[in-house]
């Protein structure tokens, strides 16, 4: 029996979390991930994924899931170095790093890994790193890990960035990467490459983008938020899990020698399992389709064009901006869960942000786009946040 002593500890904590109303509940839903999902029964409109493409239940990737499977199997039990490598994995490195420009890729088994393996083995004491304040978890964790010392700017401030790079260059610093997301996921902002990377070459430094919330989709053939911005930058780390078709699976591209070295030092790629062919083959099949045409990409940013200025006419606050992350701005954490709940009884499934995810005074409900809503999922999400907005008094 485990000490009842530590149980009870544990059930303090939950208590205190679910008194501070940031308990959060898992929806189960009972079929596939898509624009419509069915939970405890009731068919509900999603607005809440990252199937920015609309990918997780495309057929094309489970055939090529399956197909697969046929031809390799369905586990490795392995990782990659000892007996985890497939023809599918090079295949797929080497296909994710053409398609971002990049000498070659390294693929881990999330990009949390990705993120948390990077820094590590790349960077050492006489070394810096400076990072966006709101970077993901994942690379605050692999920064974390690393022995280079930190530095934080506020979030895309190019004046606390170019001070914190001072910083690092008065203290003797050997080597210096600058470490961003390309888009962060609470605003739906997108990160300042061009400027970041204008002071990255005045400071001689790297620069690192995290562009999960963007391959895929932004820039010209959904090749991410450097094309999209016209920078090269020096490493990109992303995920399988998002617009790729939603599945799992991360990935570090970047020059041949930095992805050499993450391959023989990046302890998550070392010490856990390669990924399962299914996984790899729908992921080639992703970036065929991501490849071959506008139509997709077209589809979903249509879609948030209409969805911002649908909600704007309706008097919502958004946060600015083209991404198909589109926040509608609450203010405080009750009416935001609120409104979540008068959505939810109207067959929209949202999900509501409130400190410590973000700012006193930002919660919002966050909605995403994309390509598989059609016109008339939107209306009906428009009429719903309209009479629930009333209901709970978010607006007018
Ligand atoms: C989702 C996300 C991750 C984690 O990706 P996984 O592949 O799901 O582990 C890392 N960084 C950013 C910015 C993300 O949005």
């Amino acid at each position: 029996m485990t000490d009842s002593r530590f149980l009870n500890h544990l059930r303090d904590t939950l208590a205190g979390i679910e008194a501070d109303g940031l308990m959060k509940r898992e929806r189960l839903i009972e079929a596939a991930q898509s624009a419509r999902v069915r939970v405890a029964g009731r068919e509900m409109l999603n607005l809440c994924a990252n199937n920015y493409l609309g990918l997780a239940d495309d057929p094309r990737l489970v055939m090529a899931a399956k197909a697969a499977m046929d031809s390799h199997g369905y586990g490795m039990a392995s990782v990659r170095f000892i007996c985890g490598t497939q023809d599918l994995h090079r295949q797929l490195e080497q296909r994710i790093a053409g398609f971002l420009g990049m000498e070659d890729s390294i693929l881990f088994a999330a990009c949390f890994d990705a993120n948390g393996g990077l820094f590590e083995p790349l960077l050492g004491e006489a070394d810096a790193i400076v990072s966006d304040s709101l970077n993901h978890a994942s690379i605050i964790d692999g920064v974390r890990l690393c022995k280079a010392k930190r530095y934080r700017f506020a979030n895309n401030d190019m004046v606390d960035l170019e001070v914190q790079l001072l910083k690092a260059v008065a203290d003797g610093a050997r080597f210096i990467m600058i470490a961003t997301d390309g888009v962060f996921s609470m605003d739906g902002t997108l990160a300042n490459l061009g400027a970041i990377s204008a002071l990255a070459e005045k400071y001689g430094a790297l620069t690192m983008v995290d562009d999960c919330h963007a391959t895929g989709f932004m820039g010209p053939q959904g090749r991410g938020a450097p094309f999209h911005a016209g920078v090269k930058v020096d490493v990109l780390t992303g995920t399988l899990g998002k617009a790729l078709g939603g599945a799992l699976g991360g990935y570090i591209a970047g020059p041949q020698p930095m992805i050499d070295l993450l391959r023989q030092r990046a302890r998550p790629y070392l010490f856990s399992n390669a990924l399962p062919p299914a996984v790899v083959g729908a992921a080639l099949a992703a970036l065929d389709i991501v490849e071959a045409a506008d139509d997709l990409r077209e589809k979903l940013f249509h879609n948030a064009a209409y969805w911002r200025a649908g909600l704007e006419a309706i008097g919502f606050r958004l946060l600015p901006g083209e991404h198909p992350i589109v926040p509608v701005m609450l203010g405080d954490a009750p009416l935001a869960q609120a409104f979540a709940r008068a959505l939810d009884a109207r067959g929209v499934m949202v999900s509501a942000f409130f400190y410590p995810v973000v700012p006193h005074g930002g919660a919002r409900i966050r909605t995403q786009m994309n390509a598989a809503l059609s016109t008339d999922d939107l209306d009906f999400a428009l009429a719903a946040f309209e009479a629930a907005g009333k209901e709970v008094r978010a607006i007018r």
